[in-house]
């Protein structure tokens, strides 16, 4: 029996008709839009799996050569296929008695009670490796679920009835995959609670905003902010490398200081930062990205995590959508969006309310959320920064006074920032442009093709677009914050040829600034739960994702009151 080749990916595995049966949406997730994540249940499962997974060094004999009797075989982990039927699968023990073959699936747990003691998406795996058995030659009457947490086999007989199930299934995958449409989530439906996608299908997010239900139906089911942080990395001449499961990193004249890799979502390196070939595979194969500053701020790339998305359609979706009715729409969204956070900020924070202010604002964000021409938007949008940024300098008071009189004599400036202000804004800003550069990568996305903001050499359009609703929320807020606190004075920056710059210990407590911010939560105004903003940068990329897939109409922006 012949090993499958790489290239007979079309085939349809036995264990995406599994999970077909369980929810056909998980299945397009896993299989045509080659999404993964893990939950416990997964890594359990890996666990029980540690031993099959290793094939057994010998050929299997092919089914239609045994001669019979035979003597008794086992084999683990092996690749079959049958060209025929379009199937693939991994058996993961194939127990063999001359032409008689039982495949035995390892499962963890204990068998469910019921009549069966298996269910459905189990039997009808076993099913489809029967019938690619049968088509290699052998003769099966049953395969064997083993429940790992038990040790206990359950037989499952291969009869008509499961075959037909099975078969029923396979033509269900084979049409769902050729529709090219990701199947509507399950309506309130325990199954997602265990689901290890349920954080990228975002189920009852996405049935609420396609009218299959209410606020009160969404729940929370995605962790609600990442348990690993990013790794900062900006003294001149460090090195990071693996060891073990750890990162060191080693500064000239400081102790080396090390983390365990596991607790790292990103590492982020600011100017000259070696890092070793080791240490980069590592994190690439931890889906880890390294993502680089230049030492002035601006974010330049990242390497590892997300390059080369599988889901290939969302590619296709977002660059469909350029020049449609659908790309003005989500432009206006996200114009409409930062206009309300700016007002909501000036809201919020002016020490003596401007009503004319906060009112123009509130025109342009109501306004701008129908206009269709762009020039029309980029007008307004242009018009509402510059009403926000007169009005900024009232922001910083009492520590922070000297650096909003600084930021009223300059206004807002950049390339290079000519005030402290200027400059902080100008790093956060350049940090949350990394975040949402992640963000859109994990999606899916191609970061550099924008919806609001022009595709442009070398810049991350689609980035600057998603973080425009978190510009005041996230980096404007932070910026008055650590002034008006007092954790950023004259001595955290220095003046250039041209210019100021954050210190090296400016920029240190502005980064501890940010991620504070970061971790900090929120109630989400559309789903009613709380998150943290890092999880909501994921989120919104997640929600602007099933726009341009068609699993939801519209865009909502993240605004606050
Ligand atoms: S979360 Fe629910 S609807 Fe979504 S893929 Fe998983 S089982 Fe299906």
């Amino acid at each position: 029996m012949s090993e499958t080749a790489e290239s007979d990916q079309l085939l349809v595995p036995a264990r995406m008709v599994n999970e077909y049966v369980y929810c056909p949406r998980l299945a397009y997730l896993e299989w045509v839009q080659g999404e993964w994540s893990d939950n416990l249940d997964t890594i359990e499962g890996r666990w029980v799996h540690r031993r099959v997974d290793v094939p057994t060094p010998r050929q299997v004999p092919d089914g239609s050569d045994t001669p019979e009797p035979a003597h008794e075989l086992t084999a683990r982990s092996v690749l079959l296929s049958s060209e025929v039927d379009g199937l693939i699968a991994r058996v993961d023990l194939l127990e063999m008695s001359g032409r008689l073959a039982t495949p035995v699936e390892y499962k963890k747990g204990a068998p469910p009670d019921n009549a069966a003691r298996a269910y459905d998406p189990e039997r009808v795996q076993l099913a489809v490796q029967a019938m690619i058995l049968r088509a290699n030659g052998y003769h099966v009457e049953r395969g064997v679920l083993y429940f790992a947490e038990v040790k206990e086999r359950v037989d499952v007989p291969i009869d008509d009835a499961l075959v037909s199930l099975a078969t029923d299934a396979i033509r269900g995958v084979q049409a769902m995959a050729s529709s090219g449409r990701c199947p509507a989530p399950l309506v309130d439906s325990p199954k997602c609670t265990r689901c290890s996608l349920n954080g990228i299908c975002l189920l009852d997010e996405t049935n609420l905003l396609a009218g299959r239900g209410d606020a009160t139906t969404v729940r929370r089911l995605v962790a609600p902010r990442p348990v690993a942080r990013p790794l900062y990395v900006q003294e001149q001449g460090s090195v990071v490398k693996k060891v073990g499961d750890t990162l060191v990193v080693t500064a000239p004249d400081a102790d080396p200081v090390k983390v365990l890799s596991k607790d790292i979502s990103a590492v982020v390196l600011h100017g000259n930062i070696q890092v070793t070939t080791q240490a980069i595979r590592a994190l690439m194969e931890d889906e880890t990205p390294v993502m680089f500053h230049s030492f002035g701020g601006w974010f330049v790339g990242q390497a590892g995590a997300g390059i080369g998305h599988r889901n290939v359609s969302v590619r296709m979706a977002q660059h469909r959508a350029l020049g449609t009715p659908l790309q003005g729409r989500i432009a206006a969204a996200l114009v409409a969006g930062k206009v309300q956070n700016q007002r909501t900020l000036l809201r919020r924070n002016l020490p003596v309310a401007d009503h004319a202010v906060t009112g123009r604002l509130a025109q342009l964000a109501r306004q701008s959320r129908t206009v269709a021409d762009r020039d029309t938007l980029l007008g307004m949008e242009g018009y509402a920064a510059r009403t926000y940024f007169a009005a900024f300098p009232a922001l910083f008071r009492e520590r922070g006074a000297w650096a909003g009189a600084q930021f009223r004599a300059n206004g807002r400036n950049r390339r290079p920032p000519l005030d402290p202000v200027n400059a902080v804004l100008s790093f956060l800003y350049s940090h949350l442009v990394r975040e949402c550069t992640s963000a859109a990568l994990q999606a899916g996305f191609d970061p550099y093709v924008g919806i609001l903001h022009e595709p442009h050499h070398g810049r991350a359009s689609l980035a600057l677009d998603l973080m425009e609703e978190f510009r005041p929320l996230v980096a404007d807020s932070v910026c008055i914050t650590l002034f008006n606190q007092g954790e950023l004075e004259p001595s955290a920056f220095h003046a250039r040829a041209r210019g100021v710059m954050l210190t090296p210990k400016g920029r240190r407590v502005v980064l501890a600034g940010f991620e504070r911010r970061l971790e900090q939560f929120i109630m989400h105004p559309v789903f009613g739960y709380q998150v943290s903003y890092r999880r909501l940068f994921d989120l919104q990329a997640r929600m602007l994702r099933a726009v341009l897939l068609a699993e939801t109409a519209a865009y909502r922006p993240f605004t606050t009151r």
